[in-house]
Parts: C-alpha cells; structure tokens; sequence
C-alpha cells in the first residue's frame, strides 16, 4: 500500500503564519475550549458529545465496539426522525429548505411542509414495494425532490444511492447493477448553465442493461420544456405526492450499523470507488462536526454550495445541518457559475450567516474580481468553510478579506468520501488559523504522517497522511474489512490504520498541511515534488488564476510541466512566463523550476470541480486518454493537447 520509493517532500517555505479567530466569532462559538477540556482533562470519549446530538430510539450503551469496528452498536435510530421529526415541536413554521433554481425561481419549505412531503413520497415508495434494505438510486440535479427522496428513503430503512445528474445513462447503469438497485427515481432533465438537458434516455438505457426489473419515478423538472412518456412501471413524481398527501409513515427504526446509503468517490485518482454509509455513526459524526466547526445554530441560514450528488452534498447540506434544526439553502447550479454576481445577491437576499464552498470556486471568484462581492452586503456571513482540495495561502487570504471581511474565521477542512465527514480542521471556537493548512486533527482523531515504511516521520517532515484512530463516520468497508487485527502490521507501531491517499506534513503542534495526492507526487531526476507547493507559489504570481503541476516527458527526458489559467486581463505570455521562472526560483529554488509552462483557458475539472491532474499527466506524457465524459469541462481536453504540443 505504501510503495517502495523515498517519498521525500521540499518544505523549506513553512507555511504563512497563524491569525486569530475574531473575538465577535469566538464568544459566540458553538464550541468553546471549556467544554472542549471535558474529554481532554475529564477523560470523556469524544464522540459521546456527538452521539448525545441525537435523538435516539433506543439508546445506545457502547460508544465503540472495537472488536467489530462498530460505532453506538446497540444503538437503534431513524435519520428522518432526527433531521425533521425532532424539530417539529419547537419550528414546525421555521424554514427548513430555501431553493433557488437555475431559472430564478424560489421555492420554500417549512420543517412542517419538509416532513409531509418526505411522509407522502415514502407512502409512495412503500406503495411501489420498497421495502427496508432495499437500493432506491436517484438521479436528479439539486432540486427539493431529491433531498425529499433521500429523507423518504431513510424514514423507511431504504438506502439511498444518489449518482450525480451529469453521469451518463451507462454510468448509472453500471452503479446501478453493482448495488442491484431495483428501483431509479429520475428527473425528467436538468438545466446545465441555462440549457435543458434530458435524461429521459436514462430509464431506457438502464433497463437495456439491467438483469433485474426496474421500477420508475419521474421528477418534472423541465416543465413545459420537456415530456417524459411514461411506460410501464413509470410512475410521477407529482402524482405520488398527490396520492399520498396527509397519510404519514412511522419512521423504521434503523440499527446504528445499517446502511443509510451508497456514495461514490470523486474519481479524482482513479474509477471512483462505492462506500456504504452507516445510520448511527455518520449522523452522529455530521451532526457534531456540522455543530462545532461549521458553528451551525438553528437560528441560521446556511449555505452549502456542493451538488448532493457528493459527499459534501450529503453530510453538509442533507444529514448534519438538518439534524441540527437549521434553515438549508440550496442552490441548483455551480458555485462558480455566472452570472458573476449571483452567489453575492443570494448571501445578501438570504443574509447568509455561514458559506461552506470550495477552493476551486473561490479561485474563479478571485479570476473575476472582487468587484464582485463588494457590490453586496455580506455582513450577515459568520463563519466561512471551504472543502475538497488544499487551498493556496493567497486564496484563503482573498476569502478571508473580501468575502468575509476579515471578521469571519475560515475553517479549511480536511476529509473524503470514505471519512464521511471531517477528521481534519480548526475548532473555529477553539483553534487558531493557519492559511493554506488545514488545522489539527478532530478530538478523538489521531493523525499521523509515515514513511514508506510506515514509521512515523519526524514534524514538518513529509510523508504519507494516516489516520489511527477509527472514527464514527467511518463507512462499512472500512469496519468490515479493515478490522484491527487484519491491519497491524500495516504501520508497525499501531493496531489500525487508514491510509488516506494523501501526502502531508505535521508541524510541532499537530497542524496538518495536506500537500497532494501521493499518486500525483512528481518524480524528476530522483526528487519528489509534491503538487501543492509548487502550485501555490504559480498562483501567487500575479495574472495567474489557477496552476497544475505534473510531470511529463517530451520524448527525451521527464520534466516538471506547469499548466497555468492566466486572469482575462493578465499581462502578455512572455511576462507571466518570467513571472513564474522567477517566483518558483526565488520561492522554493532552481531546482523544481518547470520545464514547460503551458498556458491553458480552463484546467480539466472532475464534475465535483477538482483540478484532474492525472489527465494532464497523461497529455504530459503523451499518452492515450481514457474516457473523459466524466469530466466538467471535456471540451478544454483538445485545446491542453495542442498547446502541450505546440508549446
Ligand atoms: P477518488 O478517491 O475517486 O480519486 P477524490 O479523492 O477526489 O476521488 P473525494 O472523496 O471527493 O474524492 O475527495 C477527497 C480528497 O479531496 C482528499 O483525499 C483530499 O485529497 C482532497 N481534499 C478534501 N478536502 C481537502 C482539504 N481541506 N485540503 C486538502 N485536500 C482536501
Ligand atoms: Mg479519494
């Protein structure tokens, strides 16, 4: 797992210095040092505060059964009841859901008009034979339906597996017959930037390639744009609904350890992998995290700007924010979307109080200009999360001052598809910030950074990022196939570890830089590079939007190739390009001077916005491309080859 080769990381330029959460923030934190000294100093196990969040059918008396891996476990509870039922008494009348779609339109739901339509849809689906245990996959853009689906799913024991709107009809044929998931919930399309785009080839194609009958529920969302001709074992949505309006559901009561859904990973590195989510453990660990680092209160409106179709769409707009009673706004369409000032006037329509976004959209905010946000009133905003890729000092420093206003802590957080939720970040009630790092790990979480050997490294030395410690939003995979005696051995001085993937280094207070994946680490002339550094310090140039570095070969010999975004307005080629000659030599040394600058319109982005290094990877070597339908943006793919070549 580990690789033989010398994973040596340059780390001369430590990262900028620490900054203080704003005391207005820190005296109105969720979580405060004080009670974070309860399980430091009083010895009580951090994640009982988490499963105390929830509202339990019957209480559970082990936190973790380290023989089985298994979290709360005699625990039994409904993950409806806890993100709709709960509230009912205290915010019947309170928003739960504020949509905002592509074509301007608005829509709102009360926790009391939430729950009864997740009461009426999961008649609907009980009524078309779902029953507990079975697959129901949806495949929709976000749209209230889907996260209605998803609540309905739950309350009846069903396991969700949403797949993204954009995958194709192959895509999710294919997922759907690794879960042999009888039953698809599918819009009639989806607006891409304005356009309506149909997926009504979806159901056919899924039938073609299925062994198993496929039973069908059609959302409407393109209206009068689009007709979807029901066939056999089609139903509507609408009419569903309709049907079952008024009747409710007693919520299943669902063991701590049943799935609650299916999820695949970005594909960032590879095929995306499928994990399985449990009810007790990822509730109790997204509803804690959503409480003490997004600082979610229910009083608040919060803004999540993932699709649902990831796992950020699932733990930080759906299961934590709703577990804790909070007003959800749900943005259909991409963060980065134009026009330019949309993201602006709904923080200022809405007021805002928390935005949780990713360092790949604050990267295309910052190419526009801050022009932008200053044309609103972003006072409302209180806290500020990004999520899904290292963020560049310098981005975080442009969040942090025109988005925030210098008055909202910026929590970077650290975690993946398979940790369900955060494992690594600042306590923005507790710990200060660190630019460009992601903080410490979580109470509770131990992580660590080893060598090829699996041997601690010394701190601010790089290396592989481990986790050492289990933790509840840990998915099934993991407990059933990672027990602990299975893995010792894997680090020689500890009874369980995960391997993340990623590259990072530890400082001497146990703030955590992620610095890459160790599968895009470079290998040149027997140094290894990783990405972050490199790239951080291409951003920083002025003119320079976003930066990938990979390594690639011209034939002759391997080299480092820098692919930059220039600004629409930056200055000429040849000037950015000594620009960058420059900062790198100045900044890191000559040594990890790029060999090839290559200037791109747009980087290849996976459908969850991340920079797809290994398709640059392969351009860079000339190599035949896989498929790139998966990809945001596929039309860029052409235009990186001819520049690599040309250049
Ligand atoms: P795949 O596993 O299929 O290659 P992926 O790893 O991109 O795709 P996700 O689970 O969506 O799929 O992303 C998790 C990864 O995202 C992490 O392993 C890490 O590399 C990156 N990441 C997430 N948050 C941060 C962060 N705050 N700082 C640095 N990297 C982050
Ligand atoms: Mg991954």
């Amino acid at each position: 797992m580990l690789g033989g080769e010398e994973f040596e990381i340059e780390t001369e330029e430590l990262p900028a210095d620490r900054v203080a959460v704003p005391e207005s923030f820190a005296e109105q934190a969720n979580v405060t040092p004080g009670q974070l000294r309860r399980f430091t100093e009083e010895g009580v196990d951090a994640w009982e505060m988490a499963g105390d969040l929830l509202t339990w059918d019957r209480p559970y008396r082990t936190v973790f059964d380290a023989e089985a891996c298994d979290w709360f476990p005699d625990g039994q509870l409904n993950a409806s009841v806890n993100c709709l039922d709960r509230h009912l008494d205290e915010r019947k009348n309170q928003r739960a859901l504020v949509w905002e779609g592509q074509l301007g339109e608005t829509r709102t739901d009360t926790y009391l008009e939430l729950s009864r339509k997740v009461n009426a849809v999961a008649a609907g689906l009980r009524e078309l034979g779902v029953e507990e245990g079975d697959v129901v996959t949806l495949h929709m853009p976000v749209i209230p339906e889907l996260l209605v689906t998803m609540l309905a799913c739950a309350r009846i024991g069903a396991v969700h597996a949403v797949v993204y709107a954009g995958f194709s009809a192959e895509a999710l044929a294919t997922r759907m017959a690794e879960s042999n998931s009888s039953y698809l919930v599918v819009s009639d399309g989806y607006y891409r930037r304005g356009d309506a785009v149909s997926l009504t080839n979806r159901a056919e194609t899924v039938r073609a390639g299925l062994d198993q009958d496929v039973t069908t529920v059609v959302v409407d969302r393109l209206g009068d744009n689009h007709q979807y001709p029901l066939g056999a074992d089609e139903h509507q949505y609408r009419r569903l609904l309709a049907d079952h309006r008024g009747e409710t559901v007693d919520p299943v009561p669902r063991d701590a350890t049943d799935e609650l859904f299916l999820i695949y990973t970005s594909g960032t590195t590879g095929e995306p992998k499928r994990v399985t989510h449990t009810t007790g453990g990822y509730l109790a660990h997204t509803a804690w995290t959503s409480h003490a680092v997004l600082d979610i209160e229910p009083s608040d409106t919060y803004l999540c700007t993932a699709d649902l179709g990831w796992i950020t769409g699932h733990s930080y707009i759906v299961y934590g924010p709703l577990a804790l009673g909070t007003t959800v706004l749900l943005r259909e369409g991409e963060a980065d979307q134009p026009p330019r000032t949309k993201l602006w006037e709904l923080i200022e329509k809405h007021a805002v109080d928390i935005l949780y976004t990713s360092p790949t959209a604050i990267r295309t905010f910052m190419k526009w200009g801050e022009e932008y946000p200053e044309e609103y009133d972003l006072s409302s905003l209180r806290l500020l999360g990004t999520v899904g890729e290292p963020i560049n000092p310098d981005v975080w420093q442009w969040l942090y001052e025109h988005v925030g206003g210098g008055e909202c802590p910026v929590v970077d957080t650290w975690w993946q598809t398979e940790t369900g939720g955060h494992l690594i970040t600042t306590i923005p009630g507790v710990d200060e910030m660190q630019p460009g790092t992601a903080g410490p790990a979580l109470p509770g979480i131990e992580a660590t950074v080893v060598d090829e050997t699996g041997a601690e490294v010394d701190p601010n030395t790089g290396g592989y990022l481990a986790i050492e410690t289990p933790w509840p939003g840990m998915p099934r995979e993991l407990s059933e196939e990672t027990r602990w005696a299975e893995t010792s051995g894997v680090l020689p001085d500890s009874e369980w570890a995960y391997m993340t993937g990623d590259g990072a280094v530890v400082d001497d207070e146990g703030y955590v830089t992620i610095l890459g994946r160790v599968d895009d680490v470079i290998n040149v002339s027997g140094r290894r590079y990783g990405t972050l550094e490199l790239e951080s310090v291409i951003v920083g140039v002025e003119g320079i939007a976003e930066a990938a570095v990979v390594s690639g070969y011209d034939g002759r010999d391997q080299g480092i190739y820098a692919y930059a975004n220039p600004d629409t307005d930056a200055a000429d080629e040849l000037a950015l390009r000594e620009a960058i000659y420059q900062a790198v030599e100045t900044q890191i040394g000559s040594f990890a001077r790029p060999d090839r600058i290559v200037f791109t319109p747009e980087l290849p982005k996976t459908s969850s916005g991340k920079i797809m290094r290994r398709l640059l990877s392969d351009i860079a070597h000339g190599n035949e491309l896989g498929d790139t339908s998966a990809l945001r943006n596929p039309e860029v793919v052409g235009e990186i080859e001819s520049a690599t070549q040309s250049d």
